[in-house]
C-alpha cells in the first residue's frame, strides 16, 4: 500500500512556505555541538571508510592506519575524554561525552573504540603509586587495561564469583578462570576482580591490578563471538598468580562498589552509542529508499516501510532525550542511587530500541540487508550484545523495578 502522504515532490503541506533550515533540535551549547561535530567528521572521514576491510579481516585493519586513528583520537581531545585533565584528559562534560559516544556508536566492527575512555572511577581511589603505573600512561595511550571480572558461573550474578585472592607476606595471590575478557590481547593489565581468601575481609570481594605478563597468565580458549572486532573476549585462566601488595585497588571489601560504578558510566555510554547506530541506520535505510524502485516507484512510497522508518526515527527520538537528560542529570550530580536507576532505564531503552532499529533496517533493505557488506547486517549482529553486557535487560529491569519499589515514580523520573 502506498503511503498517504508519499507525493512524490516530498512531503511538504504548504508549498508557499520555504523549509526551515535544517537545525538541531535539542538545545546544545556552541562548545558542546562543536566537539560532536569534530567528532562526526572523524567518524564519517576516517573511521567509516574502514568498516568494509575490518568486516574482511576479522575486524582488523592495517596497523599504521589504527595507530593513526588512536594518534587523531589523541589530537583531537576523544581519548580519555572522561578523565582530569590533571592528568592529561579532556574532561569532557558527562553531556559532551555523551556527544562522542553518540557518534561513535554510528560506525561498526568497534573501529570507534580508538577512542578510549580510561576507568574514569579510578583517579579518585587509587594510590599515588597506581596512578603513575597504570592509570596516567592509560591517559596517554601508551597502557591498555582489560576487565576480568565474568566467570563461567557468574554472570549477572557478579556475587558468585569463585576467584579468590589470599594475602602471603606483601604480595597477594590470586587464583580463578575469567570469562569474556574483552580486549585481553592488547591490553597489557587487567583489573582482577576475586573474593579474599582468609583475614578480616574473608569472603568480602576485592580489585586488582595485574600486568598480563605476570607468570600463571595463560588464556585457555578464544572463542568467536557474533561481532567481527579485532578486540577478543578471551577464557582466561589466573594461576598462583602472585602480585605485589601495592596491586590491591582501594581497600579489601571495596571491589564490588568499583565494578558497579564502572558499570554505571559503560550503561549511558551504551545507551549513546546505540542512538547513533540507530542514527546510522535509519539514515542510510531511508536513503536506499528512497532510490530503490520496485514496482515502478521508490520503495519509500510504500507505507510499511515508511512506518518501519516513522517508529524508528520516533523511538531514536525518545532514546536520545532520556540519554541526554541523564547525562545532564550526571553533570548536576544528582543523587547515585537515582543516576543508577536513570543509567539502567537508557541502557534498557536504547539497547532494546537499537535492536529494533536494526531489525527493520535489515528489512528495508532486503536480500541487501542480509549481505555482510552492508551496514544495516553488521548493526543487526553488533547491537545485540548491548542488551547483555554490562548488565542484560532483565537485570536492568530489576534494578529500575527495586527503585521503583523504594522510591516511587516522581523520584525516579520527576
Ligand atoms: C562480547 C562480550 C564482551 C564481554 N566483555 C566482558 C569483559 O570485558 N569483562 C567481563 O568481566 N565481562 C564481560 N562480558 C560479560 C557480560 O557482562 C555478561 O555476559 C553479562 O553480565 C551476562 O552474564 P552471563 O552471560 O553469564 O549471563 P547469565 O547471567 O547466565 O544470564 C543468562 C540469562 O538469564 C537471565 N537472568 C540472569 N539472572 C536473572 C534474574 N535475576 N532475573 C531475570 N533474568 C535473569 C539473563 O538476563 C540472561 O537472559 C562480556 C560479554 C560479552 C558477550
Amino acid at each position: 500500500m502506498r503511503g498517504v502522504v508519499a507525493a512524490r515532490g516530498g512531503y511538504r503541506t504548504d508549498r508557499r512556505r520555504p523549509y526551515a533550515p535544517a537545525m538541531p533540535t535539542y538545545p546544545l551549547s556552541p562548545e558542546d555541538r562543536e566537539i560532536q561535530e569534530r567528532t562526526r567528521r572523524f567518524v564519517d572521514e576516517e573511521l567509516i571508510p574502514w568498516e568494509q576491510h575490518a568486516e574482511e579481516h576479522g575486524g582488523e585493519i592495517p596497523a599504521e592506519d589504527k595507530a593513526r586513528h588512536t594518534q587523531m583520537a589523541i589530537d583531537l581531545g576523544l581519548y580519555a575524554m572522561n578523565m582530569p585533565a590533571s592528568l592529561g584528559g579532556t574532561e569532557f562534560t558527562m553531556l559532551q561525552q555523551v556527544l562522542v559516544s553518540e557518534q561513535i556508536g554510528r560506525v561498526t566492527n568497534g573501529l570507534g573504540w580508538v577512542v578510549h575512555t580510561p576507568p574514569a572511577w579510578a583517579p579518585a581511589v587509587v594510590s599515588e603509586h597506581q596512578l603513575a603505573t597504570w592509570i596516567e600512561p592509560t591517559v596517554r595511550g601508551a597502557r591498555h587495561e582489560c576487565y576480568a571480572i565474568t566467570e563461567e558461573g557468574a554472570g549477572s550474578d557478579v556475587d558468585a564469583i569463585e576467584a579468590t585472592a589470599r594475602l602471603d607476606g606483601d604480595q597477594y595471590v590470586l587464583n580463578g578462570v575469567k570469562m569474556h575478557v574483552t580486549s585481553f590481547n592488547h591490553a597489557d593489565y587487567c583489573f582482577f576482580q576475586a573474593k579474599m581468601s582468609g583475614g578480616q575481609h574473608d569472603g568480602e570481594h576485592a580489585m586488582f591490578f595485574v600486568d598480563l605478563d605476570t607468570p600463571g597468565i595463560r588464556v585457555v580458549r578464544v572463542p568467536r563471538y557474533t561481532h567481527t572486532y579485532a578486540d577478543h573476549p578471551p577464557l582466561v585462566a589466573f594461576e598462583d598468580v602472585r602480585v605485589p601488595a601495592a596491586n590491591l585497588v582501594g581497600e579489601e571489601g571495596d571491589g564490588l562498589s568499583f565494578t558497579y560504578e564502572w558499570f554505571r558510566y559503560e550503561r549511558l555510554m551504551i545507551a549513546a552509542r546505540c542512538c547513533g547506530a540507530a542514527d546510522r541506520l535509519i539514515t542510510e535505510a531511508t536513503a536506499f529508499a528512497k532510490e530503490r524502485v520496485q514496482f515502478g516507484e521508490p520503495i519509500f512510497a510504500f507505507q510499511a516501510i515508511q512506518h518501519m522508518l516513522a517508529d524508528s526515527l520516533t523511538e531514536l527520538w525518545a532514546a536520545r532525550l532520556m540519554t541526554y537528560e541523564l547525562a545532564k542529570n550526571i553533570d548536576r550530580s544528582v543523587d547515585v542511587k537515582l543516576q543508577h536507576a536513570q543509567c539502567s532505564m537508557a541502557k534498557l531503552y536504547a539497547s532494546e530500541m537499537a535492536g529494533r532499529v536494526a531489525d527493520r533496517a535489515v528489512q528495508i533493505f532486503g536480500g541487501r540487508g542480509y549481505m555482510r557488506e552492508n551496514v544495516a547486517e553488521r548493526f543487526y549482529r553488533e547491537v545485540r550484545v548491548d542488551r547483555i553486557w554490562e548488565g542484560t535487560s532483565e537485570i536492568q529491569r530489576s534494578i529500575i523495578a527495586d527503585q521503583l519499589g523504594k522510591r516511587g515514580v516522581t523520584d525516579l523520573i520527576g
